[in-house]
């Protein structure tokens, strides 16, 4: 069904320039094959999307529950954040976006604390009532760990900048449940992305523009591909074959998995949701860390309240737990620690030569990649494409 209609390419005239048109397929339905192909057929390439899910959008997927009415999350909780005005502008121009805060609370022992660390939770949690100055001075003179000077872990990074208490309370728990393994093996990093704040500003986010698409982001992603010359299939896992009647491929799903692992398996960390539903508002925000060893799930998301300009009876809450990612899981942070970026450097090599494929978004380079920046590098490929490969067919 699917390749019956590849054909090779002709000539047309694009921009003063000769554009060789081809049949491209990209493999992947999330946001990095959705702005690729949307720019690539807007230049008049025939663009054939395989999609192994039954569902466009990847991990940023939203589906209305039928019997709640509340917006769901499938793949964990969205929050659309950037700097990056032109990023901005482009999902503007295909969903209408409403303003959206990220006010994230985390349950620690008898209390519930706010995040990231603010004033608001060193005062709660040392039972204190400074002032800015006052908690700086205080957070580096009798908490920091100033001994480390070049901090090589994200523990000696946690110790360097807030001190044991509050590495222990809000750091160290939440860390090893996310990761499985010791924070002492992980990059000091990981860390330098949470600021610590002396005031009261408990956004997540310090982006310029924050906010969610309010008909979600699955609508958003089907208005990208709406476009003639783009096909999509669902439920259609790629195959080689696909990939011989077509001029060129952008690979959004796994690397391993495009050479079929056989240098080995990347290591990945994958999420477990589990639902229940309640009546009203369960928690009274959308995001409840848990921090502590003794609780196994990290944290409990209640989805209505990504969509506070709605209004529902019910709710719908999702307790998540992170593992490690099994054959046959769906891959959802890539682990990144010494092992697998030797591993990694193997396959960026084969990924290199191989011919007539471009490897895209968080699975095909394996990285974690926010919305904003998967769809500024997928804004860059295509250009890369339409212009050098323009000028190297002409040459
Ligand atoms: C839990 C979680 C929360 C997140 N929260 C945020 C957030 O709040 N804000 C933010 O900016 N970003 C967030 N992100 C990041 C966001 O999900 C990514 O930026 C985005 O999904 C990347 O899009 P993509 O197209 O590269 O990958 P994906 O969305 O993974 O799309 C890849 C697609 O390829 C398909 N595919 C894979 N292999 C094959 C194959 N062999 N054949 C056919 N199809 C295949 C997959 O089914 C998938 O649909 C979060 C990520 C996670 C894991």
């Amino acid at each position: 069904m699917l390749v019956s209609r590849l054909t090779s390419f002709y000539k047309i005239s694009i921009y003063d320039a000769k554009v060789e048109l081809m049949n491209i397929l990209l493999v992947g339905a999330g946001l990095s094959g959705a702005v690729i192909g949307r720019i690539l057929a807007t230049a008049g390439h025939k663009i054939t999307i395989v999609e192994s899910r039954s569902h466009i959008a990847g991990n940023c997927h939203t589906e209305r529950c039928q019997q709640t009415g509340v917006m769901l999350h499938k793949y964990g909780p969205h929050i659309f954040h950037t700097d990056n005005q032109r990023v901005w502008d482009y999902v503007n121009s295909f969903a209408v976006f409403r303003p959206f805060r990220n006010q994230v609370k985390t349950t620690v022992g008898e209390a519930v604390y706010s995040l990231p660390i603010n004033l608001h939770t060193i005062n709660q949690f040392f039972g204190r009532t400074f002032r800015p100055d006052e908690a700086r001075h205080f957070i580096e003179n009798t908490q920091a760990d100033l001994t480390i000077t070049d901090p090589q872990s994200f523990e000696e990074q946690a110790l360097r900048f807030v001190g044991p208490k509050l590495y222990e309370a809000f750091f160290k728990g939440y860390t090893e449940k996310q990761w499985g393994c010791a924070p002492t093996q992980l990059p000091a990093a990981i860390l330098k992305r949470l600021p610590l704040r002396f005031n009261y500003d408990d956004n997540y986010f310090a982006h310029r523009f924050q906010g969610i698409p309010e008909a979600g982001y699955t609508a958003m992603v089907r208005a990208i591909l709406d476009h003639p010359n783009i096909d999509v299939h669902l439920n259609t896992p790629f195959s080689k074959e696909q990939a011989s009647r077509v001029d060129h491929m952008f690979w959004s799903g796994p690397l391993d998995g495009y050479f079929d692992e056989k240098l080995g398996r990347l290591g990945y960390r994958t999420l477990d949701f589990e639902r229940f539903d309640a009546d009203g508002d369960w928690q009274g925000c959308a995001v409840m860390n848990y921090g502590d060893p003794s609780v196994s799930f990290t944290r409990i998301t209640e989805h209505k309240h990504f969509a506070p300009w709605e209004t529902h009876e019910k709710t719908v809450c999702y307790r998540e737990f992170s593992r490690a990612c099994a054959p046959g899981d769906i891959p959802y942070y890539p682990i990144r620690l010494v092992q697998e970026k030797a591993l990694l450097l193997e396959y960026e090599a084969l990924a290199q030569a191989e011919e007539g494929v471009t490897f895209v978004g968080r699975l095909g380079t394996y990285r974690y990649l926010d919305m904003d920046v998967t769809i500024a590098e997928a804004m860059s490929h295509a250009n890369v494409f339409l212009t050098e490969g323009a000028t190297r067919r002409s040459g």
